[in-house]
């Protein structure tokens, strides 16, 4: 597989936020989300076996725990990372996937949590979710919507209610987009939505979804890699 990094960390995202975390990062991505803070992902890594991945992972976290695949666009290396994910389930870990969900999902194993990242219109990759995927997301998913303007809150209101999605999956997070070029203070000036407006709007119209704002980024330098 190719992999662009593996470090432990806190995880910054989801309901899982605050736990420490192995992030797998798999190089390569098909998407171009115009305000990614991942693009260093688009090209290089190293190729890396799944016994290789595996001893670095026990290595990192030898006593179980929280192992992240990431990106990236993981799901670009499905073949291999089907399996990958079912030896750290055999192994204890608790696995969580993050995807844009533009690739089939049905694939992956049923104890993996599924954070999926439905893309709206001001990312530049709306309408890039692959909407069959509705139906392998189960009670343990997470679907996370990353808002940089009203129209993107307005569409991710919309598909909540459309596909009853908060009844679906254990979690719809809306979580305001960071500037990519962000770097030095940690803080959410750097949020491409002000936190508090959308905080405002969600109160308004009851949504059910939970605010989520990038932990690690108010932890560590926003420019900061492998945290
Ligand atoms: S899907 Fe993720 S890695 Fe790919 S361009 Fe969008 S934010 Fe970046």
């Amino acid at each position: 597989m190719q992999i662009t990094e593996i470090y432990k960390s806190l995880q910054g995202e989801s309901t899982y936020a605050g736990l420490p975390c192995v992030f797998v990062r798999l190089t390569g991505c098909n998407l171009r989300c115009v305000w990614c803070d991942s693009e260093y992902t688009f090209h290089g890594g190293r190729k890396m076996s799944a016994d290789e991945i595996l001893a670095e992972v026990a290595r990192l976290s030898p006593s179980g725990g929280l192992v992240e695949i990431t990106g990236g666009e993981p799901m670009l290396q499905e073949r291999e990372l089907v399996p990958l994910m079912q030896q750290l389930i055999d192994r204890g870990y608790s696995v969580l996937l993050e995807t844009s969900g533009e690739r089939p999902l049905q694939n992956v194993p049923k104890q993996v949590v599924k954070i999926v990242d439905v893309k709206c219109p001001d990312s530049g990759e709306g309408d890039t979710f692959h909407i069959e995927n509705l139906e392998a997301l189960t009670s343990r998913d997470e679907v996370k919507f990353v808002l940089s303007s009203r129209a993107d809150y307005d569409f991710a209101r919309a598909f909540v209610e459309t596909h009853n999605l908060a009844s679906r999956v254990n979690a719809v997070l809306f979580s305001p987009a960071f500037r990519k070029d962000a770097t030095g203070a940690r803080d959410s000036l750097h949020c491409l939505l002000d936190p508090q407006q959308l905080a405002e709007w969600m109160i308004a119209d009851n949504v059910p979804a939970r605010l989520g704002l990038q932990l690690h980024k108010f932890i560590w330098d926003p420019a900061l890699k492998g945290v």
